[in-house]
């Protein structure tokens, strides 16, 4: 059997909510903190609010991990605006160990990795290499790549994944407008939209993926640093045969710079269907929009095709914001994704920081619940990912952040994960990070029998051992006799050259997991336990 779906009976779809705009689209509601707490109708491990990117991906990865999860979500049906068109190496990496590849990039569109660059799509311009590996980077870097697919492609995919797990259940037209939050858990009072019926759900954890205007974030008192409103660029969505214009020249995106018409045009899935959009300064047209007849003639200028009828499919507006909240964490609640952090769409790093921390605080999660590690691993999750946000942020106030290189942001992207090599296998390819599993993993480079011996033997989470031939190995980084532990996430725990004390080095390492690269106290050597408890796999 898998997860379930309630849906708003009026939903007209099961997978689209098509609002005028992204503006539009979060109401802020009001949370109140009752004086009495109410009795709770149920109780749940974790309760994540909303469905976008950064709520998906923390449910499935709890759900992968067996951990029962509550999603809820306002809107009757996921979100159908196009919104991020890139989706980058790390979280292209991500979905494919779910094996969702394929239903993933079956939504987008071929594309070299450059920004064009010319006066009209009909002139002649130069292609620019951008932040994304280009094809022969990425076959070097990875056993994916970056894909061109629009998020309301990738949403319905993700949902859809998180389905087939018993231990998944998805509220939709379901909203958060009550909140207790404590160290202990969160009292949260759930409304359905159409009803209005409400009732009191108790979570052990609460994970607040509740977009740029998170209304659990105000609930919580957390509060954001930077430019809310830097700009505001107006987004045309149409089809028209453009590819057909563009020949071969098939890139993630063409920014052109006609006097009056200077713009980008974004490619946001099959079938011909793009996003024109024009930013503008918010102190010379605050509330500027455009009809369909000035989007069409802006189009019609931009593309150089002086007959072309675009097809418009909505007009919408969007602000351009840097900011990052003060924490990500208040008690047992956390913040992910657009609560966390809103990142302007230049550079397209906003939905892939959501998704890349949702896994983090997913698998964090998972492995205190599941008494894997000690409360104190949740610390890691802002540790290790705000200074990611607050890069990505930044970036993205950067007039030029769009304009940076792989070499520069590829590393930012992929964070600490280990190398990919491909192994040898009668199965098809397989990657190194293929190898992966829900606890630890530990690569070794021959002589392995002493490694093995101390995996069995070290209490802790599920540890698998790999045994790789000489030459993976030397791929990897270790040398004969040496070894490496990796974390769920391709972070690598511990590296050991030979002649190391197995026992010894595994021990130390998995005690002191959770603060090894943070928090420990090199001054008082004192250093926080990490509690295992689980019996060892594999
Ligand atoms: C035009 C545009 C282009 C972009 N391009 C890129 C790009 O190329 N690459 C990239 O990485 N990023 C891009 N982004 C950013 C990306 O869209 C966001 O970063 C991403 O959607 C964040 O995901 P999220 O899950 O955190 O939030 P959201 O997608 O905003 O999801 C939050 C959900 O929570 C729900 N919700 C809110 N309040 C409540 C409540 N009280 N109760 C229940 N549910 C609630 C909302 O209805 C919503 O469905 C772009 C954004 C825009 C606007």
């Amino acid at each position: 059997m898998s997860g379930e779906i309630e849906r708003h009976p009026r939903a007209s779809s099961l997978h689209r909510d098509n609002q005028p705009s992204d503006e539009g689209a979060d109401v802020v509601n009001s949370l109140t903190t009752p004086t009495v707490p109410p009795i709770p109708s149920a109780s749940t491990p974790v309760l994540v609010v909303g469905t976008g990117p950064a709520g998906l991906t923390t449910a499935i990865t709890l759900a992968r991990q067996g951990i029962e999860v509550l999603v809820v979500e306002r809107r009757p049906a996921l979100s159908g605006l196009p919104r991020a068109a890139s989706v980058s190496t790390r979280t292209m990496e991500l979905l494919r160990s779910w094996g969702l590849e394929q239903e993933i990039r079956a939504g987008g569109v071929e594309v070299e990795w450059k920004q064009w660059v010319g006066p009209t799509l009909a002139a002649a311009g130069d292609a620019h290499l951008t932040s994304f590996p280009t094809r022969e980077q990425s076959a070097v870097l990875s056993p994916t790549a970056p894909a061109s697919v629009p998020q309301d492609h990738l949403e319905p995919v993700l949902l859809e994944h998180l389905l087939g797990f018993d231990a998944a259940r998805v509220e939709m037209g379901t909203e958060v407008v009550g909140l207790d939050s404590r160290s202990d858990g969160s009292l949260v009072t759930l409304r359905d939209v159409e009803t209005r019926g409400t009732r009191t759900v108790h979570a052990r954890y609460l994970v607040a993926a509740d977009g740029a205007r998170s209304t659990v974030r105000d609930a919580l008192g957390i509060g954001m640093r930077g430019p809310g409103r830097l700009s505001q660029a107006i987004g045309t969505e149409f089809r028209a045969p453009l590819w057909e214009l563009l020949g071969d020249r098939r890139y993630c995106i063409y920014a052109v710079t006609h006097p009056e018409a200077a713009g980008v045009f974004v490619p946001a899935g099959r079938g011909d269907r793009w996003v024109y959009g024009v930013e503008h300064e918010l102190a010379q047209e605050p509330s500027a929009s455009l009809t369909e007849e000035q989007s069409a003639r802006l189009i019609r200028l931009g593309s150089g095709l002086a007959d072309l009828e675009p097809r418009i499919e909505r007009i919408g507006t969007f602000t351009f914001a840097a900011q990052l909240a003060d924490r990500f964490r208040q008690g047992s609640a956390f913040l992910v994704g657009d609560a966390a952090h809103r990142i302007t769409p230049r550079g397209g790093t906003g939905m892939n920081t959501a998704i890349q921390s949702a896994y983090d605080l997913g698998w964090k999660l998972a492995w205190v619940l599941r008494g894997w590690a000690g409360p104190q691993l949740l610390d890691t999750y802002e540790t290790e990912r705000r200074p990611v946000a607050a890069h990505n942020v930044a970036r993205s106030a950067d007039p030029h952040g769009g304009a940076r290189l792989a070499a520069q942001e590829l590393p930012v992207d992929l964070g600490g994960r280990i190398v990919h090599v491909w192994l040898p296998s009668r199965a098809g390819a397989v990657s190194t990070l293929d190898l992966l599993g829900p606890g630890l993993t530990l690569f070794t480079g021959g002589s392995s029998a002493s490694w093995q011996r101390a995996a069995t033997s070290v209490p802790g989470p599920p540890l698998v051992v790999h045994v790789l031939d000489a030459i993976t190995a030397r791929g990897v980084g270790i040398p004969h006799g040496g070894a490496l532990l990796a974390r769920p996430d391709g972070a690598t725990a511990g590296w050991w050259p030979p002649g190391t004390d197995p026992v010894a080095a595994l021990r130390g390492t998995v005690q002191a997991m959770p603060s090894a690269s943070h928090t420990v106290d090199r001054r008082t050597e004192q250093r926080p336990t990490w509690h295992c408890m689980a019996d060892r796999q594999g």
